[in-house]
């Protein structure tokens, strides 16, 4: 890689999906050194210690622009500004964020952002990179010329296409869906807030995308939940749905600190665009009589 000569240190988050962390540690094998940056209680990267983890050879940094666990919104202006002033390519997660909250390359500084099709009720196995003009990207496959050379494989016409609809869609009606969202998120947190005891949120409760709710409850088993909720009609994921299948408790809350008694009872529900408000009424009527039978079933509470 032509921009190792420059220097060997990037900067990342603890909090990053594994898409991002898993190619940083790829890359320390590579000999790259990373810096993965801690983040308040409430899963938030701090600029103070973005600056505090610059270095004379820093090259890259990538941060996410909102958390897809905990839904938190992160200070990617800022950190953008400042490797923008100190010439340090800058990549952006955007894969939660587009299409829910505005994401412009200029206002974020960012040389690299990501989006995924999925995400925005477009066809799987698209995705797109935006790569500033004149920033040099290493090939990770070879051949295609037909692609520039960029990326062999003839291009998938549909799904780009579906992946454009998508996103036309996502955008004209980013304001109404995000309004909508929004109540019905805050009325599901609040609901289960004043129905149950002992429970948390995780995250932050302002600074948070739209369609993200995620709490823990202490004394309950999170699988279990789960199970339950799922017998009820309810889909919610414990930590990410990526890594749903292991047991290991996630590196988000892990990063955030959230302590040991909440961290295994937690469960991630994320809204979307045909949520209703009788699918809240729903939610808060079934959820405290789960928690409720399997605290019974606990041999830690009294
Ligand atoms: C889903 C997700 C990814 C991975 O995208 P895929 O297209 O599913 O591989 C990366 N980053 C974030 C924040 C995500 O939520």
């Amino acid at each position: 890689m032509q921009i190792k000569k420059k220097g060997k240190h990037i900067i990342t988050s603890s909090i990053e999906h594994h898409a991002v962390l898993d190619a940083c540690k790829f890359l320390e094998k590579q000999g790259f050194e990373v810096t993965y940056l801690p983040v308040t209680p409430e899963g938030i990267v701090r600029v103070e210690d973005f600056k505090e983890a610059l270095r004379e050879d820093t090259i890259l940094a990538t941060v996410m622009h909102v958390n897809n666990e905990v839904g938190t919104i992160q200070p990617v202006e800022e950190i953008g500004n400042i490797c923008r002033e100190k010439g340090i390519l800058f990549h952006v997660d955007a894969v939660q964020s587009f299409g829910k909250i505005p994401v412009n390359v200029d206002d974020l500084n960012a040389d690299l952002l990501s989006v995924s099709a999925h995400k925005i009720y477009g066809p799987k196995g698209v995705g797109c990179l935006y790569i500033r003009r004149g920033t040099k990207i290493q090939n990770l496959l070879h051949g295609g010329g037909q692609e520039r050379k960029k990326r062999p494989g003839t291009e998938n016409v549909a799904g780009i296409v579906g992946f454009g609809v998508a996103a036309e869609l996502a955008i004209k009606e980013m304001k109404e869906d995000s309004d909508k969202l929004t109540k019905l998120r805050d009325k599901l947190i609040n609901g289960l807030m004043e129905r149950i005891s002992d429970v948390k949120l995780n995250g932050h409760p302002t600074k948070r995308i739209c369609n993200n709710v995620n709490v823990s409850f202490k004394y309950v088993e999170g699988e279990s939940l789960l199970l339950s909720l799922d017998m009820k009609g309810i889909e919610a994921s414990s930590g990410s749905a990526c890594t749903s299948g292991s047991l290991e408790p996630s590196h988000v809350l892990q990063a955030m600190g959230v302590p040991y008694e909440f961290i295994h009872g937690s469960v991630r529900m994320t809204l979307g665009r045909d949520n209703t408000e009788e699918d809240i009424n729903y939610v808060l009527e079934v959820f405290p009589e789960i928690v409720e039978r399997l605290r019974e079933m606990s041999p830690l509470y009294q």
